[in-house]
């Protein structure tokens, strides 16, 4: 380990700028899961010291939302100055407890830094309006206020990234936070609150509290000085919290679960296609929300492209990722895994066919081989559920329509991709997919200065673009009467 690595990774609560054990001194064990050995400890913590929390960010919230937009931003771009220097050691951090192989573990904190710096710049246009007044005396003004304490929960599969998504539109607004990292990757979370404290963001502004799911979440929702909470995390327990921030009436922005499609037309560019298809499938074990899920091939050009994926997937090296050369590592447990290989049966079943992997790999643990499944058909579990692995079926379809029918076939609506030449095909493709993101040609389409966000029941709210900011800021409408004009 780096020794700059061991300086990010804090074993301990930050709550109003202190270092802090849970009360009860519990803790709890956090894996490698390349090799299922503990790398360290953090508090078990519960309802307690998440109200402690609270308290502290909406303390700290009094004194930071008076702070001016150019002040906000000169911390922010420290911060991300301070993540670009360190690169490799919070992605060392990153890839010990998630898995991920180090070059996309350096992409994720590249990126996370990058929101920060996008962020940085939107502080500083968060524009009101004055609104032409119908009255001959009276002025109005509409003006952009933080919202106040946001509570943000995140998933172990991008723990860093996610997190710039919502701390940097919250910081930019002048908002404080409290987050709840995931338990299997409380790490990166955690050296948030060092790179706040080096960029000089004021004690209570970031606090982080990990330990027991559903009581910090209880806390969270329950909180009336809590005013929004931000999620990324599986369609269910999104629900679960959208219903329990009701009873305070909290904004609420919401990253779900995705069911990508990828389609494949016939007049696309087949290795074009097959190299985005890779990138869509099985970066990050394929564990990401916006991972394809389904491809569906036109009959036409269907054998050449399972021929050519065959190869691609066959070409990806599999391995521990810290040895920084391998493609794809582990997945982040063993109910991962299961998940796999049980929709996988179920596909075999039903007359799938295995043509590459198809099994756990050799090196035991959560590894697994990086899979292809032809021959796919709508009655398999996976047209539905979201597969969160190395897997990829492949669908065949004859027609435009019925390739935009079978996509849309979801209650999801995350991301989608399709590859075509014809640009009236691209217009009509494009409108016809209910997803709130689309990538024409491209695999991965991810980027601060776009909006990130899901329709139907793949969330509410976008991050990053310039929507990101708006979610952390209440409007004000004011009107100045009484002038004599
Ligand atoms: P995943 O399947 O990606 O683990 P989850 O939705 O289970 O997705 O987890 C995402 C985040 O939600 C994690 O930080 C997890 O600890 C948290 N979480 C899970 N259950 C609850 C709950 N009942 N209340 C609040 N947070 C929860």
């Amino acid at each position: 380990m780096l020794a700059k690595t061991k300086h990010f990774m804090k074993q301990a609560n930050l709550i109003g700028g202190e270092w802090v054990q849970a009360d009860s001194g519990a803790m709890q064990g956090v894996t490698n899961p390349a090799n299922g050995l503990e790398i360290g400890q953090v508090p078990t913590s519960g309802a307690v010291e998440t109200e402690r929390a609270i308290a502290a960010a909406a303390k700290a919230f009094e004194t930071f939302k008076k702070t001016t937009a150019n002040e906000r931003a000169t911390m922010m771009r420290r911060m991300y100055e301070a993540m670009l220097d360190n690169v490799d050691a919070l992605a060392e951090l990153l890839t010990m407890e998630q898995g991920k192989p180090l070059f996309e573990a350096k992409g994720e904190i590249t990126i996370g830094a990058n929101y920060i710096l996008w962020f940085a710049e939107e502080a500083r246009r968060a524009y009101g309006r004055t609104v032409p007044s119908p009255w001959a005396d009276r002025r109005i003004m509409v003006t952009k206020e933080p919202v106040g304490v946001v509570a943000a929960i995140t998933p172990w599969n991008f723990p860093s990234s996610m997190l710039a998504r919502k701390i940097g539109p919250a910081i930019a607004a002048g908002c404080t936070s409290v987050i709840k990292p995931a338990a299997q990757t409380p790490f990166s979370s955690l050296a948030w609150g060092v790179l706040a404290e080096e960029a000089g963001i004021p004690p209570g502004v970031i606090n982080v509290v990990t330990g027991k799911a559903s009581e910090i979440g209880g806390e969270l929702t329950r909180n009336p000085l809590v005013k929004k909470m931000t999620f990324t995390g599986s369609t269910a327990v999104g629900k679960m919290l959208i219903r329990q921030c009701a009873d305070t009436v909290k904004k609420v922005s919401m990253e779900l679960g995705g069911n990508a499609p990828f389609i494949i037309f016939d007049d696309a560019d087949i290795d074009r296609a097959v190299e985005g298809a890779i990138a869509a499938k099985y970066r990050n074990s394929g564990q990401t929300c916006v991972c394809t899920n389904r491809f569906y091939v036109q009959s036409s050009v269907y054998d050449e492209f399972v021929t050519k994926m065959t190869k691609a997937v066959e070409a990806l090296r599999v391995g521990p990722s810290l040895d920084g050369n391998n493609d794809q590592g582990p997945l982040i447990d063993e109910a991962a895994v299961q998940k796999v290989e049980e929709l996988l049966a179920d596909a075999v079943e039903k007359g799938g066919k295995v043509v590459t992997g198809g099994a756990r790999h050799e090196l035991g643990g959560s590894f697994f081989q990086p899979t292809l499944v032809a021959d796919a058909t709508t009655d398999m579990r996976f047209s539905r559920e979201e597969i969160f692995g190395p897997l990829a079926p492949v669908f065949k379809f004859e027609s435009e329509d019925e390739a935009i029918q079978m996509a849309n076939d979801t209650e999801f609506g995350l991301a989608c991709y399709f590859y075509t030449q014809d640009l009236g095909r691209t217009y009509r493709v494009m409108e016809g997919l209910n997803y709130g993101l689309v990538g024409v040609n491209e695999g991965v389409i991810t980027t601060p200065e776009a909006p990130f966000g899901g329709v139907k029941e793949s969330g509410l709210g976008a991050e990053g673009g310039a929507e990101g900011i708006y979610e952390y800021l209440d409007t004000k409408y004011t009107c100045i009467g009484g002038l004599g004009l």
